[in-house]
């Protein structure tokens, strides 16, 4: 694989594990199929037992899937990637490979609505107990730490109120307790954040949401070195089978090729959507952390990529901006009507902006408790700014905020 280590990132992106059949197609193909063919009964054992290398059958060994997985691989900057059905697939994965019963996690507060579920839910009958703090409270991650502690989870921003966690810190914590730190990277993308150059031993995503881009297909990925990624979680994965389809693996493919620009634009806008959201009658706050009120404003400056080369390039602060109403549900609902170009739907990462209430949708399957203690409100409203002009946008929010 021709990858020069000098490669610029947006390089990383476009070229990265680029390959070609003996078509010498230019856009890759797509390997849409389930196994692959042997020259005889004894190449086959070979291949099947790893004594050569070789395509055995789409569960575990894909060719289109294995070019997005080292294009992800060296844009986070790991030795390996396994991608998965979806980013829920990454993170139960993760957490089937790293875990046993009577083995227990300490987990931000403010995660995504499902992977909260899949803890108190799913991974509690299986004898793992999780324990939610503050993202950004340092002490209460270690405060919440117990012998049999295995691993760290944080999402940063988080979703939906943007809350910046220091990647670095929690990673001390973690290794202190020889425990693993995983980041998942969904709203920032290795575009603006590498989680493994800060000390992180896991990254996932969901590359349903920016690695896409345009909200078609769903997908998962988990980064990290070649012992833990590399052989563990594709054992999990060859044994169990949550794997990418190839078809949704050539997407994302193209969907990296575009990621820098893409992100640029995303935090661009959010910025200034945000700005303006301070300035309207009927919006009582603000979460972005391009905000210099945000209570992680500093931290986001020194842990975030920039918006371009140089160090006078602007800091990115992420594509998602969420904002709270006066009144409750019923006048996040009427903002949430009044818009005639803002798609409702929970996606996000998306060429076209969204709009969704997280009380009712995203989060509304999390426990009333563990939702007012992760601070998300009746009230409350994220957007997830798209490619379209930024007035478009604000025209569309300001329908149902003049009301
Ligand atoms: C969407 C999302 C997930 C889950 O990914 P799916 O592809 O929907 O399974 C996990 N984490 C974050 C932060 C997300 O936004």
């Amino acid at each position: 694989m021709n990858e020069p280590k000098d490669w610029g990132f947006a390089t990383l992106g476009v070229r990265a594990a680029e390959s070609r059949s003996a078509e010498r197609e230019h856009s890759p193909a797509i390997h849409l199929t389930s196994s692959f063919v042997f020259d005889n009964a004894a190449q086959a054992a070979a291949v099947f037992a790893g004594q050569e290398p070789g395509n055995v059958y789409s569960r575990f060994t894909n060719p289109t899937v294995r070019a997005f997985e080292q294009r992800l691989a060296a844009m986070e900057g790991g030795d390996s990637c396994i991608g998965t059905a979806s980013g829920m697939s990454a993170i139960l994965a993760t957490f089937m490979t790293l875990l046993r019963a009577g083995d227990h996690i300490v987990a931000s507060q403010t995660l995504f609505g499902t992977t909260i579920n899949l803890c108190n839910n799913i991974l509690s009958r299986f004898g793992v107990e999780t324990s939610f703090v503050a993202p950004a409270d340092i002490a209460a991650w270690r405060a919440a730490l117990r012998p049999n502690t295995k691993l760290l989870f944080v999402e940063t921003p988080n979703n939906p109120l943007t809350d910046i966690a220091d990647i670095r810190a929690l990673a001390d914590v973690a290794h202190a307790a020889h425990a693993l730190l995983i980041v998942d990277n969904c709203f920032l993308t290795p575009v603006l954040q590498q989680p493994l150059k800060l000390g992180a031993d896991l990254v996932i995503h969901s590359a349903t949401k920016y690695l896409d881009g345009q909200g078609r297909c769903m997908g998962g990925a988990v980064i990290g070195d070649s012992e833990r990624v590399g052989k563990d979680v594709f054992g999990f994965m060859r044994t169990a089978g949550p794997s990418m389809s190839p078809f949704n693996a050539w997407v994302f493919l193209k969907g990296l090729e575009t990621l820098s620009l893409r992100m640029r634009a995303h935090c661009e806008s959010a910025h200034r959507l945000a700005l303006w959201l301070c300035e309207q009658p009927g919006v009582e706050h603000v979460y972005y952390p391009g905000l210099p009120d945000h209570p992680q404003h500093a931290l986001a400056q020194a842990q975030h990529g920039r918006l371009g080369d140089g160090p006078d390039a602007p800091v990115a602060y992420g594509g998602i901006v969420s904002f709270e109403v006066e009144g409750g549900r019923e006048a996040a609902w009427r903002v949430i009507d009044a818009t005639r170009m803002l798609s409702i739907t929970a996606n996000l990462g998306d060429t076209r902006t969204t709009i969704t209430h997280p009380a009712t949708t995203t989060h509304g399957r999390v426990p009333v408790e563990a939702r007012a203690r992760a601070g998300i409100k009746e009230n409350l409203i994220r957007i997830a700014v798209g490619l379209e002009n930024v007035e478009d946008i604000c025209a569309d929010l300001a329908r149902g905020l003049r009301g």
